[in-house]
């Protein structure tokens, strides 16, 4: 009989602690899981499951307009938020719920309590019912914790504004939005809230929002959401936020002055490690917070592990689940494996969407590559037929010397289904070659990232 109460315990019912628990027990092992809130984590319960519904229903607006143009006599209605809030919140519970079944399904325990370490293999628990704290302990430790939204210090004001969390749950919705951040949020939320008639601004401090993403996908996303009256400032940089009869006074540094109904920071997200007890174990974090791990998703002690949004390595909730699946193999099945995270084939929920996967163009000429480029612009038959204005953008990065294709990236519909296949090929190797000698699926836009000339 072990020394332990668990052989496993996971911190965090999110992507990566529920995958790991789920397999630790299925293979026989005691696991438990500490989750302060429901199980789901950020991507069920405040992320990409009830933000996708945001965003389809965002859309509807403009797919009136579309039927218009197909000879519907398609009326644009009212949009209820409160009956759309209500819904997305009880299809966020069900699936939370399904979250905590599949762990009890398998055996595991599923605690609701907030977890610190207060030994190298003790738990201390405080359960959420209010019940009297207890201790566990464990022979292996998983942390999978997660992260929150990040809100600059250094704006006066800044608990006037709201994140993403509450995005959720607003009472009603505003009539105007100043969006403060240039990332994966603050644009999705940007075509969310336009898509719903919210008079909507977004403040971003650089040259062009999505630092990190191509330039022309940069370029071509700032132009779409343009068109369809998303109004974006640059080097815009609140400094304040203060209380007015309208709404929320928004003064920038450069003393520009804007008021609008709700402010939202979309300004990164820290992962969750304050009052853990980490440190205090000798497990290390970095200027962020971050757990400290090696490829193998090991702390600094030998029974400690760390996955997803924790470590701050790449913050999307497919990774979290294969960071957890590579803990398993590596802790419990003799088998080490560490998670590839190149090339890596992830969506913008922006409007119009985003697909990319592999490097830039600016990427590939900082490593000093020779790259052939491949662009097409052009407006899909549905838009062409409505006598819409929205562009699609598809570009190809190619290694000139191999012909290897090394970047995919796609601003325009269905962007996000498009780059998951596109990712497969990227992820294999493939030369251009051999994406021209795969026949094109006729009429579509995708047909187009094999006929580029
Ligand atoms: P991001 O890191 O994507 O973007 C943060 C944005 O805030 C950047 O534009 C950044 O500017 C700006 N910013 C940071 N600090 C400040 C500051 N002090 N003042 C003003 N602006 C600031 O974070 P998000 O919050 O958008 O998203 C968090 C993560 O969640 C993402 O990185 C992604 O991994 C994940 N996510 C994924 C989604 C998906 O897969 N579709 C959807 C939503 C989130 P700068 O560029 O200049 O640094």
């Amino acid at each position: 009989m072990s020394d332990y109460d668990y052989d496993l315990f996971v911190l965090g019912a999110g992507s990566g602690g529920v995958r790991a628990a789920r397999l630790s027990a299925q293979l026989g092992l005691r696991v438990a899981v500490a989750e302060e809130d429901k199980a789901g984590g950020t991507c069920v319960l405040r992320g990409c499951v009830p933000k996708k519904f945001m965003v389809y229903a965002s859309e509807v607006p403009e797919q009136i307009a579309y039927a218009r143009g197909f000879g519907w006599e398609a009326q644009s209605g009212k949009f209820d938020w409160v009956k759309f809030r209500n819904a997305n919140n009880t299809e966020v519970n069900r699936l939370s719920d399904i979250y905590a079944s599949n762990l009890v399904k398998v055996g595991a325990d599923l605690i609701n309590a907030r977890a610190k370490l207060t030994g190298e293999h003790t738990v201390h628990l405080t359960p959420s019912n209010g019940d009297a704290p207890y201790e566990v302990t464990a022979k292996t430790i998983l942390i999978a914790v997660g992260g929150h939204p990040f809100v600059p210090d250094d704006v006066e004001g800044k608990e006037l504004a709201i994140t993403s969390n509450e995005m959720f749950h607003l009472d009603k919705l505003p009539k105007s939005m100043a969006i403060v951040g240039g990332g994966y949020i603050a644009v999705e939320f940007a075509g969310v809230l336009n898509g719903w008639g919210v008079e909507t601004h977004l403040l971003y401090r650089g040259d062009q929002i999505l630092r990190a993403f191509d330039q022309e996908v940069r370029e071509h996303l700032t132009q779409e959401m343009g068109k369809k009256g998303i109004r974006i400032m640059t080097h815009a940089e609140p400094k304040s936020l203060e209380r007015v009869a309208d709404g929320i006074k928004v003064t920038l540094t450069d003393d520009t002055e804007l008021t609008v109904e709700t402010v939202l920071y979309a300004t990164g997200r820290r992962p969750h490690t304050r009052n853990l007890g980490l440190e205090e174990i000798g497990v290390g974090l970095d200027r962020d917070g971050a757990v400290v791990v090696d490829k193998f998703s090991k702390t600094a002690l030998d029974h400690i592990y760390a996955v997803g949004d924790v470590t701050n390595r790449c913050n999307l909730t497919p990774v979290a689940i294969r960071e957890g699946v590579a803990f398993v193999e590596t802790a419990f099945k003799n088998n080490p494996q560490a998670y590839d995270h190149s090339q890596i084939a992830t969506a913008v929920f922006s409007q119009p969407q985003i697909g990319t996967v592999g490097l830039t163009e600016q990427d590939a000429v900082a490593q000093g590559i020779r790259v052939d480029i491949y662009t097409a612009r052009f407006k899909t038959m549905k838009t062409a037929f409505v006598g819409g204005d929205n562009r699609t953008l598809m570009k190809l990065i190619v290694d000139h010397k191999t012909d290897v294709v090394l970047g995919v990236h796609m601003v325009g519909p269905d962007s996000a289904e498009i780059i998951q296949m596109a990712g497969i090929a990227v992820k294999a190797g493939l030369t251009k070659a051999q994406w021209d000698a795969t026949c094109a699926v006729h009429p579509t836009a995708a047909e187009e990232f094999v006929t580029l000339r």
